[in-house]
């Protein structure tokens, strides 16, 4: 058993602000409150107790090419297949491309996160790799595949399923890049194995106005209403959604990842997050590709705040933001964590509180080295405070 103690706690989903003691048996928090106090003792005085981060997008495997063809358009760089991280990526080692995945796996364990969601390329062949990169490594994956030959409109159906369930005997989902490199029947097949099979299905939209444009005047409808209508489980982007676009999300109940830094970095906009936090939609937030981006979540946290006030010229509460790398992907991905609750899985993150308002203390404060303790399942992934 361990507690944590003296520590200000964000409880429950809605993060409360409380002062309270928790207790962890095995994996799971199994008591929040002022006076428990059993087993191994972390004395967290004067740091936030909150969910640890959950980064639901990333593209791990282009952690090799951080920071190539800065200013270039963005088809260059990441449309498959010839974008130049695709090019890149087939000429590095196997070898210099695991080490890569592990130094961001490393990197992400140092920010707080204990979950990620990785869109990864090159089928089985990817899956496997990033399967070797993460062995030994204490974070969770949730790996969602795709093979070269979603890109082919002529592929035949029978293969194409085929290859999908290969896929995902070793993956939990499929996430093709985008509705403007396969088409509705293949999108739609591709989602249905899932289904049945139960595991996830995940696509980008929307990220610009030129895709959006594109697939209306290809298909009559935007990116937003064919990923629906082919009936995706998660929806990255939504950065330039058109009229009807999020009244759609919300009816079918779509959460969203956005990644603001990403769409910042290549200069396509500020993803609406006010405005569809108003409209009801479960918003998530990930950090995209390590090619613009470091996977750090307080960082993606900070500027999702501040650009999203900029862009509004209005308030939006930290909180919202907070729960937007907790509370919210857990939900989503109907896991049992993301919230500091009893009968929960014990992933937390120990935070020093540098003001008084926990929430900016996290988001607007924060540096890696305010990080104090992670814990992954009830484990001690790091710890930097008393334990007695
Ligand atoms: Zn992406």
């Amino acid at each position: 058993m361990i507690t944590i103690e003296n520590a200000t706690v964000l409880y429950g989903e809605d993060l409360e602000e409380t002062k309270a003691n928790v207790l962890i048996d095995d994996h799971e928090i199994i008591e929040v409150s002022p006076r428990v106090k059993k087993g191994e003792i972390i004395d967290a005085r004067g740091c936030v107790v909150a969910p640890s981060f959950i980064n639901s997008h990333v593209h791990l495997g282009d952690s090799v090419a951080m920071d190539l063809g800065d200013g270039k358009p963005i088809n260059e760089l990441i449309k498959p297949p010839n974008g130049l991280k695709h090019r890149l990526l087939t000429d590095t080692p196997r070898s210099v491309l695991i080490n890569s995945i592990k130094k961001s796996m490393w990197d992400m364990i140092h920010s707080g996160t204990t979950t990620f969601l990785d869109f990864r390329e090159g089928g089985l062949g990817g899956i496997n790799l990033l399967n070797e990169a993460a062995k030994d490594i204490p974070i969770r994956k949730i790996i969602l595949g795709r093979h070269e030959s979603f890109l082919n409109p002529s592929e035949d159906v029978g293969k194409l399923k085929k290859t999908v369930e290969e896929l995902l005997s070793v993956s939990d989902g499929i996430a093709p890049s985008g509705l403007g490199e396969i088409n509705d029947q293949h999108a739609a097949l591709i989602v249905a194995t899932c289904k049945n099979l139960g595991k996830l299905s995940a696509i980008h939209v929307a990220e610009y106005q030129e895709v959006q444009k594109a697939s209306l005047n290809e298909t009559g409808k935007s990116e937003v209403e064919r990923a629906i209508k082919a009936g995706f489980n998660i929806l990255i982007h939504l950065t330039a959604p058109f009229e009807d676009d999020l009244e759609l999300v919300v009816e079918n109940k779509i959460p969203v990842v956005t990644c603001p830094r990403s769409n910042g970095m290549l200069a396509v906009g500020i993803p609406p997050i006010k405005e569809m936090y108003e409209a009801g939609i479960n918003l998530l937030l990930g950090t995209d590709n390590l090619m613009f981006n470091s996977p750090n979540m307080l960082r993606e946290m900070e500027y999702a705040l501040k650009a999203t006030r900029g862009f509004n010229k209005d308030y939006f509460s930290p909180k919202e933001i907070l729960k937007m790398a907790t509370v919210n992907a857990a939900n989503a991905l109907e896991m049992n964590l993301g919230t500091v609750y009893e009968g929960k899985i014990a992933d937390m993150v120990i935070i020093e509180q540098k003001s008084t308002d926990p929430y900016l203390s996290i988001i607007n404060r924060a540096e890696t080295d305010n990080i104090k303790s992670l814990l992954m399942e009830g484990k001690i992934i790091y710890n930097d405070l008393p334990l007695n």
